[in-house]
This record gives C-alpha cells, structure tokens and sequence, in this order.
C-alpha cells in the first residue's frame, strides 16, 4: 500500500467529548511489522485512542493535527475496516442485540459485505464459502459452524468475529481489552490465537492487564494523564517503575519467558 508500511501516524492529536478534553498531544506511528500494546488504567483513553484508529472518533480541530492510517488521511469506513480488523466490546454487543440468532458460519460469511449477518438478498461465490471455511479452521471454530451468537461463550463470540474480519486479510488487528471476561483456560487459549494472528497481521492490543501481553509483542504505548506517557521498543518500556507511574501505586513487574505479571503491588 503505501510505500513506507506505516499503519498508524498520528501528531498532535486531541479529542474532546463535548468540553471535556480526553486525550491530548497524541504522537503515535506503529509500522508494518511490529505487534504493539496500549496499555493504561481504566479511564486513562485506551478505547477513545482506538475509536480514533477506527474512525468512529475525530479529533478536536481547533489544533493542527496529523491523522494518518496505512498513509491515508481519508477513508470510506467500509473500505478502512477491509484493511483494519477492529475488535471490540461494542462490535460484540451489536451482534448480540441485532443478530442472536445468526450462526457463526453466517457471521463469518458476513465480513463480505460488512453486514451484521447474512440476508436474503446477499449472494456468495464458491470462493467465499471455501474462504469462510479455510478462516474458521485457522481459527479453530469450524465447530461452532451452526452454533447460534446468542448461544456462544463470550471467548468464542470473539473468535467468531476475528474469523469475520480475516475474511480480507487485514494488514492490521485492533482488540480492545480482548480477554476481558474470559476464565483461565479460554484466556490462554485466546492469547494463543492472537500470537497465530501475529503471523500474518500486526497486532494492536489494547488493554489495562499485562498478562495479556505475549512474546511476539515488540512495543508498547502507556496511556496516562490523557496523554501517551511513554511509547518505544517494550524492553525500554514494560518495567516496574513506569507502571507504577501509570497506575499510580508501587508495582513491582516482572516478565518470564515473554510473559508478564505483577510479583506484588503496595
Ligand atoms: P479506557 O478505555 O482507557 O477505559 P475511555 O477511552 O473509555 O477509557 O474513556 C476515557 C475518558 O473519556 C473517561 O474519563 C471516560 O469517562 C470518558 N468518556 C468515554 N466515552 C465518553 C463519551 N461518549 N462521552 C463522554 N465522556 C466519555
Ligand atoms: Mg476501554
């Protein structure tokens, strides 16, 4: 796409919800390549950052900004969301409310035209079913094919609309706080799949929980006092000190094996 692989590019980026400023002189780039995380306490503006990546959010104009996504600063939001898979709670509770019924096989089929199901009046090719099929085995869900959304465990909500954004091949993944809900055993197996994802697609993570960060993750971004507090390579960035800034109490954070977790906080 464009020549130098930059997904995100953002300067001097603030938003406001009506007088309240939520975020301020935001200065991110992330390149094809590397796996990030956004990390901050609740509250901090983790998901206005991602409403921005996702179009959903603009930002304030009265200040001079730069706002670009795979080097655009224009997109149609359906043609952006075939370049950025976007993953949220959002997403899954608008599922929930208009398509219960629908099975995951017809969700997936949905990514084609970006809708909240199948309808009546959509039609598919051989290739896309056989693409539905070859996503959905990526992803370990072939048997939830005739499951119904409404009847699925949160876990596998979420697979099921990742394997509806796969159908396009995004350049990109946004999950926000992806494991949020899910117990021990669904959350490995979760963070497993985001580090198959990874193979293939940059990773964008976005939460408030370290033990979600996995090995392939190559830098991070702290969101604190509605600013990015600190951003670069994770090694310079994920230690105790800078988190216990963030998170405003004394943390001691240690990593095994490309994993995190907090050994104590006071
Ligand atoms: P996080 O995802 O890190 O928990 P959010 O981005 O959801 O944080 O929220 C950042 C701040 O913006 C919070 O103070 C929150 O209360 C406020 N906020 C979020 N959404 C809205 C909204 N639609 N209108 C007004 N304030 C909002
Ligand atoms: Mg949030």
């Amino acid at each position: 796409m464009n020549s130098n692989q930059t997904i995100i590019d953002f300067e001097n980026v603030y938003v406001n919800y009506g007088m309240t400023t939520v975020l301020e002189n935001i200065n991110l780039k992330i390149n094809k390549g590397e796996n990030w995380v956004i990390l901050g306490p609740n509250g901090s503006g983790k998901s206005t950052l991602m409403k921005l990546f996702s179009h959903d959010l603009y930002p304030n104009t009265q200040y001079r900004f730069k706002k670009e996504i795979f080097g655009k600063d224009r997109w149609d939001i359906f043609e952006l969301k075939k370049h950025l898979g976007i993953i949220s709670n959002g997403l899954q509770s608008r599922f929930s409310g208009f398509s219960p019924a629908q099975s995951a096989y017809d969700i997936v089929l949905s990514g084609y035209y970006s809708s909240l199901g199948v309808y009546r009046h959509h039609c598919f090719s051989d290739e896309h079913l056989q693409k539905v099929k070859e996503v959905m085995e990526f992803l370990e869900i072939s048997k939830l094919k005739d499951k119904q959304f409404a009847q699925m465990s949160s876990g596998e909500q979420r697979r099921c609309l990742i394997a509806r954004s796969l159908i396009h091949n995004p350049e990109a993944f946004i999950l926000d706080e992806p494991t949020t809900g899910l117990d021990i055993k669904a959350q490995h197996s979760f963070i497993n799949m985001l580090q198959k994802l990874s193979q293939n697609a940059c990773i964008i993570l976005v939460t408030h929980d370290v033990t979600e960060i996995f090995p392939q993750i190559t830098h991070a971004a702290l969101i604190y006092n509605r600013t990015i507090y600190k951003q670069g390579k994770k090694e310079d960035i994920l230690n105790s000190a800078n988190l216990s800034e963030i998170f405003e109490a004394d943390i001691d954070l240690e990593h095994e094996n490309g994993r995190y977790y907090i050994k104590s906080i006071k």
